[in-house]
């Protein structure tokens, strides 16, 4: 398996646990803000790629001083070796974390069933209708409904997340919390824009309003990314 970048130590990727970070190279999505857009396509020259022995050298050598690995991208489902790596994560005595965009329940669901995962964030980007305009790839939402009942199904940590950017409105947040109503965590985050010739970010006000709209169908809902 081949990685596009690597967060050596991370105090923010994993809950309450000190992280290395490995990013996964390709995305099956497109979506227009990504601040990862150099990984969404794989082979891409401009990545420096780090092989796997790379990385589970260095995992070996700070084995002491770490607690978790978190698998991001790109999209990591995508990765025909993830299984194999997080085997062997695994065996190295890691926590896993793997970030999802959600469209591989199957994968996801092997994953979960073989106790290779023991934390998952999901990306709900915005209501389903307007998906497939968001990410800029055609979408096939019934997969991400069945990534989310495999997740609120299982006995592992979880979050569902939404990069709160400009085109998602209270109306879109309102048809997600509702979708994944009593779910174990629901995360805001706070939108960057990629460049000042984007869409300006919601105001202070309207993210307050959305967290309350969050709360009445999500009791651990908060914002996140916000100083
Ligand atoms: S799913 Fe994530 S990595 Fe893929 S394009 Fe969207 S923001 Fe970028």
């Amino acid at each position: 398996m081949k990685f596009g970048g690597m967060i050596k130590n991370s105090f923010v990727d994993y809950p309450g646990e000190i992280a290395t970070v490995v990013f996964t190279c390709g995305c099956n999505f497109d979506c227009w803000y990504c601040h990862n857009r150099s990984l969404i396509k794989q082979n891409q020259k401009k990545i420096e790629i780090i092989e796997e022995n790379e990385v589970l050298d260095f995992l070996n050598k700070i084995r002491k001083m770490i607690d978790a690995v978190v698998i991001s991208g790109g999209e990591p489902t995508l990765q025909k070796e993830l299984k194999s790596f997080l085997i062997k994560i695994k065996k190295m005595n890691f926590k896993t974390k793997l970030d999802t965009n959600g469209s591989n329940p199957n994968i996801l669901k092997e994953l979960l069933d073989e106790k290779l995962l023991d934390y998952v964030a999901m990306d709900i980007k915005t209501s389903f209708e307007k998906y497939s305009n968001l990410v800029q790839k055609k979408v096939k939402t019934e997969d991400l409904q069945q990534s989310i009942k495999i997740l609120m199904d299982s006995n592992i940590d979880y979050e569902f997340r939404t990069t709160f950017s400009p085109d998602v409105t209270l109306d879109d947040i309102r048809l997600i919390v509702q979708t994944i109503k009593g779910a174990k965590a629901y995360a805001l985050q706070k939108y960057n824009q990629p460049d000042s010739n984007c869409p300006a970010p919601h105001n202070l006000v309207v993210f307050d309003h959305a967290l309350e709209i969050a709360k009445q169908y999500i009791d651990n809902s908060f914002l996140r990314s916000f100083d």
